[in-house]
């Protein structure tokens, strides 16, 4: 009997309490967490328990967290791309059932890469946790905002009402991610482009929708940043056709398809042409008149960008030359070439220079080479020393784009640069925006000190040049003047210009001297 007895005692308190530890430990390993055993009366056994629920809970925390930073962003807490592509499979199987109308988004930063080479990797951190902080401020709460890397945002706009409600929301990003920037007490703007796919277009997978809205942010980018595009089947074409595309620009250059239009400069207020910034275009045998937005970062990726800016350099400075001889009036003229990066690294950059300026016996003052802000950066000790030798042969040296991403003044003082291009995202602003009209007009002063000249870009209306003007910006250039010209427009525009009254048709889109007020030009080119 009392065998039988303490067996029974000995089942009920010590091999029970084992056998439910071990089947705690079973469920564990199954993935159930939520483990928890009751305390035992016997001391052992208890010690042991309370181990196994520490180690429960441990294990609980470690998981919950590996989980956590499978599924979201380290740097922002949003969710991350896998987390993402999983609630949106959801959402297109859910409305299968129930159809609702979605859309998917895809942003991102224009000027980012801006921030982070001149501010460092850090800046560009706090940047990317300040835009999720605004895009939160401006969806709806049952919409998700993910970050999929780098400076490349979506969002799921669930249960849209309409297309248009859609577009609000995109708005109200655009302009919220507009407003200035302050990181580490630099005031940075930048832009945002995005890409729209709408759920009802035809039925997609997760995957598909997210190659179309990205198909849809690179029409955005080319038509010029800071816009948003609705995908269209015809994009789906498009984007198949670049690889079509690098092929043909292989043998762009041979079939004689590239063209230089020229882009009027004008003097403020005076309204005389004061030069001229030569522009790309490759005219496609089908696809028509190819902007240089598309075609220059291909020529980049594919190593052709040097032959091509070459190209450019020579025959805009032999066209000048000739209209030099052409008009008289001319002579003070200056031609604006745009140099890439890639450009200032060839071993004999300033003996091709001067070679281009013999053959074609321009004056070295009437050649100005443009150079964006990120080539300084990123190669701040080789730009100084190219710059200097452009300075000692007398070759004019602009700073192009200027106001975009960080915008550093000091570059000023640091680098020989003659002129400065204040960007048309800061011209397009002005209007109503103190604290834009308060920089640019601390740039002039300050260029003005320093005798650089200031060109302002992108002049497209009345307002904008009243503005320019008031604010004592001599020089501009923009759709308002003109737009890009070809080079026998240019020679008829010359012509009315100087001779006007040897031409009979009115080819200009404002007249010399202000015998009329300028109208808007009423020829497109492209
Ligand atoms: P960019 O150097 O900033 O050139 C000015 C761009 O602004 C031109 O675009 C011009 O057509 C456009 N633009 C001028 N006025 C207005 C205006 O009032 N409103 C608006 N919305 N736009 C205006 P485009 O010709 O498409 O050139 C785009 C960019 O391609 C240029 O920007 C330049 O960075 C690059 N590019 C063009 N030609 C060359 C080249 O020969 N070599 C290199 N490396 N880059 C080039
Ligand atoms: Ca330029
Ligand atoms: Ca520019």
């Amino acid at each position: 009997m009392i065998g039988i007895l303490s067996s029974i005692i000995t089942a009920k308190n010590i091999l029970k309490p084992i056998s439910e530890t071990a089947q705690a430990a079973k469920a564990i390993s199954a993935g159930d967490w939520n483990q928890e055993l009751p305390t035992s009366s016997i001391k052992e056994l208890n010690s042991l328990r309370q181990s196994f629920n520490t180690m429960a809970r441990q294990l609980k925390k470690s998981f919950q967290d590996l989980e956590y930073a499978a599924y979201h962003d380290c740097l922002t807490g949003l969710p991350n791309q896998c987390s993402f592509r999983k609630t949106l499979e959801k959402t297109i199987a859910d409305n299968k059932l129930t159809p609702n109308l979605f859309a998917v988004l895809f942003l991102d930063l224009d000027f980012f890469k801006f921030v982070n080479d001149s501010l460092g990797h850090l800046a560009g951190d706090v940047l990317l946790s300040e835009v999720a902080r605004r895009l939160e401020t401006c969806v709806r709460s049952n919409d998700i905002i993910a970050r999929f890397g780098g400076d490349e945002f979506v969002i799921l706009l669930n249960n849209t009402k309409s297309k248009n409600d859609a577009i609000a929301i995109i708005i109200r990003i655009q302009k919220e991610l507009q407003k200035v920037f302050t990181i580490n007490g630099n005031a940075v703007f930048i832009n945002t482009s995005v890409g729209i796919v709408f759920s009802d277009l035809y039925p997609m997978s997760g995957e598909e929708m997210l190659k179309n809205a990205d198909i849809a942010l690179y029409q955005s980018k080319n038509n010029g940043k800071g816009m948003h595009t609705i995908f269209s089947k015809e994009m789906s074409l498009m984007s198949k056709n670049r690889l079509l595309l690098e092929m043909d620009l292989r043998q762009a250059m041979e079939r004689k398809e590239i063209e230089i239009f020229y882009q009027p400069i004008f003097s403020i207020p005076e309204k005389d042409i004061v030069g001229f910034e030569a522009l790309m275009r490759w005219r496609h045998p089908e696809l028509g008149l190819i902007p240089p937005d598309i075609f220059i970062p291909i020529a980049e990726e594919i190593g052709l960008i040097n032959s091509l800016g070459w190209w450019v350099a020579r025959e805009a400075c032999q066209q000048l030359k000739k209209w030099h001889e052409q008009f008289r009036e001319c002579a003070g003229m200056k031609i604006n070439v745009n140099f890439s990066g890639k450009q200032f690294f060839e071993s004999n950059f300033i003996e091709q220079i001067q070679e281009i300026l013999i053959t074609t016996r321009l004056q070295p003052h009437n050649l100005s080479v443009e150079v964006t802000e990120s080539i300084f950066i990123k190669y701040t000790d080789v730009m100084r020393d190219k710059l200097l030798e452009l300075n000692r042969i007398g070759v004019k040296v602009s700073l192009d784009d200027f106001g975009v991403g960080y915008s550093c003044l000091s570059y000023l003082k640091d680098f020989s640069i003659d002129i400065l291009k204040i960007d048309r995202s800061f011209t397009q602003n002005l209007a109503g925006n103190s604290k834009i009209v308060a920089i640019i007009e601390a740039i002039i002063l300050l260029a003005a000190k320093l005798d650089v000249e200031i060109i302002a870009e992108g002049i497209e209306t009345e307002e904008q040049l009243e503005m320019i003007q008031y604010l004592g910006c001599c020089q501009g250039q923009g759709y308002l003047f003109s737009r890009p010209l070809e080079a026998r427009q240019c020679e008829r525009l010359l012509k009315d210009f100087f001779q006007p009254f040897l031409n009979d048709d009115q080819f200009l889109p404002f007249r010399h001297n202000n015998q009329q007020s300028h109208q808007k030009a009423n020829f497109q080119n492209y």
